[in-house]
């Protein structure tokens, strides 16, 4: 079946990072979407209970799609190191904890893996679209790496200043924010997402 298609609008992003909103907002507004917060229309915040990057980002998106009556974007992303059978992956905000401690997320990713010598990762990012009848769009962006330690840069944020895509000498905290957008999880997201559901307006 082919994919269902953004008409134009309102479009709720199911977060309630006015970051993450604006940098999405600016990203489809190309496409005429009016984008709208899940903060700004008060909808609440479901738990993330899925168990892949995948449900998580459906449970959000179809939760804010049903609260809404409007179609709605929501992302659910993280860092899968192999050799660590892909965690922190869905937990990777929560392993920096309530201080959000990604020097101690990063300390614990450097000690689990140890001796290992497949230091292989891969960030993945999932944007799923969503309708109010429950249909569902999803699509799931990958960049490939390695860890890195010690973690080299401050232009980042979370995981990437121990991440180095692969192909590149310098880690994601190291090289400017427009080379990391260029190639990153959520760009290759991005790319797919636009491709089949949105239209130049
Ligand atoms: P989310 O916002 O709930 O999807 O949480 C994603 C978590 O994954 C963030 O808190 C970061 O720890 C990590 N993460 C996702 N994307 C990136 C990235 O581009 N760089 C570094 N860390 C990331």
């Amino acid at each position: 079946m082919s994919p269902r298609r953004f008409g134009g609008g309102r479009l709720v992003i199911a977060s309630h990072n006015q970051g993450k909103v604006r940098e999405i907002g600016d990203l489809l507004a190309p496409f005429g979407a009016d984008v709208v917060s899940a903060a700004t229309l008060g909808l609440p915040e479901p738990d993330e209970t899925g168990v892949t990057f995948v449900e998580n980002a459906e449970l959000k998106a179809r939760a804010a799609a049903a609260a809404s009556g409007l179609p709605s974007l929501a992302d659910d992303s993280g860092l899968a190191v192999a050799a660590l059978g892909g965690a922190p992956g869905i937990f990777s905000a929560r392993w920096a904890g309530p201080n959000k401690d990604f020097l101690a997320a990063m300390a614990r990713i450097e000690a689990e893996l140890g001796e290992q010598a497949d230091r292989s990762a891969r960030f993945v990012c999932v944007l799923s679209l969503a309708w109010p009848d429950g249909h569902c769009e999803s699509f799931e962006g990958t960049v490939a790496g390695e860890i890195v330690w010690p973690p080299r840069g401050d232009k980042g944020f979370g995981y990437d200043p121990i991440f180095r895509p692969v192909g590149g000498t310098l880690t994601f905290a190291e090289i400017e924010p427009a080379a990391k957008h260029a190639i990153s999880h959520r760009a290759d997201a991005f790319r797919q997402l636009v491709a089949a559901c949105f239209s130049p307006g």
